[in-house]
């Protein structure tokens, strides 16, 4: 039996779906310290216990998109709307770089106008060229066409998120209105692997309506897509949206617990991909992403968006660390880390040991 394991079975890279639902729903605290005892040993011995920072600079909170759960979706009235000008966002990652934080996430609204596509193109060049190549960078810009995800490439990119949400087709169409339709996300998951992104996708835990059984078949998603980056998080109500009703039955523990669960046995059957700690868990807990670390997570995204734009981008409510700037943000995660006796990889990219497994098996490159 593996390490610490007191359970009954292995917790293995083949754990069963009724397995993974069984330990979604466990009410035995003993059971869960097994399960993000192993995760962590698992994380260790696959990419390590250095966290990797992506400083993320939320640029735009324009969006074409009128998803039921988010703060920013197109039908708000309430948000002023507003997008950072080139020499903001490039100051930014400028700021990333100067500070050893290796990589930057640029993340927006939905826009897929030709404006838009030129915009990110020249930021991203100008940050490349800024940076002598150093700063890696990952987009989290929605759906796209190939042909816009080749030339952010080409420009400099080189990771991607885009969340499935849910792998339940019925549940997505759900939380979105009719002309969002999931295999558009698929299609474009597709595209990001054949252009030669790095590839992250994700999901929300604690949907309403969503089941232990969607979200273990979330995780044979990751795995069955091959997925090499896993961004995931609770869902959080924003109070302005459709979905505003379902507070009342919102459980921030067990939406806390079903966030840290889901890490922990993502990073058990899928190994030796990247797994962020994101925001979302921290909003739950202040110690939300610690937590989310020793559960497996190796990745940490700070917020380096300058603090005047923060209010206008809420995804959800009770998002955390509004009015901390860049720098009080980076001394107060170093000490969070210290704090679990991790280390930050610091001026490194940190890339997903998976993606260079996989293009390895097809021959894509040598090492
Ligand atoms: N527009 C881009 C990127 C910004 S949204 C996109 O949609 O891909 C990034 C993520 O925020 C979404 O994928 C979604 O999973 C998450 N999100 C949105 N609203 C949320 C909410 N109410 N609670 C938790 N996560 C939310
Ligand atoms: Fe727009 Fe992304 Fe929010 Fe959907 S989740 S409304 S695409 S910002």
């Amino acid at each position: 039996m593996a390490g610490s394991n007191t359970l009954p079975f292995e917790l293995d890279r083949d754990l069963s779906k009724a397995r993974i639902v069984q330990l979604l729903d466990t009410n035995d605290p003993l059971i869960e310290k097994a399960l993000f005892e192993r995760a962590y040993q698992v994380k260790a011995e696959h990419v390590g216990t250095q966290v990797y920072f992506r400083g993320i600079v939320e640029f735009s909170n324009q969006c074409v998109k009128d998803c039921y759960y988010c703060g920013i979706r197109r039908s708000n009235t309430q948000v002023r709307r507003f997008t950072m000008s080139e020499e903001d966002i490039v100051a930014a990652g400028l700021w990333i770089h100067d500070n050893g934080y290796g990589s930057m996430v640029l993340q927006s609204g939905e826009r897929r106008d030709a404006g838009f596509v030129d915009f990110v193109e020249r930021v991203v060049r100008k940050l490349k060229e800024k940076t002598q190549g150093e700063l890696g960078i990952t987009l989290s810009l929605g759906e796209q066409t190939a042909d816009t995800y080749r030339c952010w490439l080409k420009a400099g990119a080189h990771r991607y998120l885009l969340r499935i949400e849910t792998s339940n087709e019925a549940l997505y169409r759900q939380l979105h209105p009719e002309d969002h339709d999931p295999s558009v996300r698929l299609a474009c998951l597709k595209w990001l692997r054949s252009e030669g992104y790095q590839v992250g996708t994700g999901v929300m835990m604690g949907l309403p309506g969503q089941t232990s059984a969607d979200l273990a078949d979330d995780i044979a998603f990751f795995k069955d897509n091959d997925i090499d980056m896993i961004g995931m998080g609770p869902y959080i109500v924003h109070s302005q949206t459709p979905m505003a009703a379902t507070i009342k039955d919102f459980d921030p523990t067990r939406q806390l617990q079903l966030g840290l669960r889901m890490i922990a046995l993502t990073r058990i059957v899928l190994q030796d991909v990247n797994i962020a700690a994101t925001t979302a868990l921290q909003a739950l807990d202040p110690r939300g992403r610690e937590l989310g670390l020793e559960a497996g997570a190796n990745i940490l995204m700070p917020n380096v968006t300058d603090v005047k734009y923060r209010d206008a981008y809420q995804l959800y409510n009770g998002k955390p660390c509004m009015d901390e700037n860049a720098l009080q943000c980076k001394d107060c995660l170093r000490a969070r880390i210290e704090s679990i006796d991790e280390t930050i990889g610091l001026g490194q990219w940190g890339d997903s040991p998976h993606f260079f497994k996989r293009r390895r098996e097809i021959g894509q490159i040598h090492e």
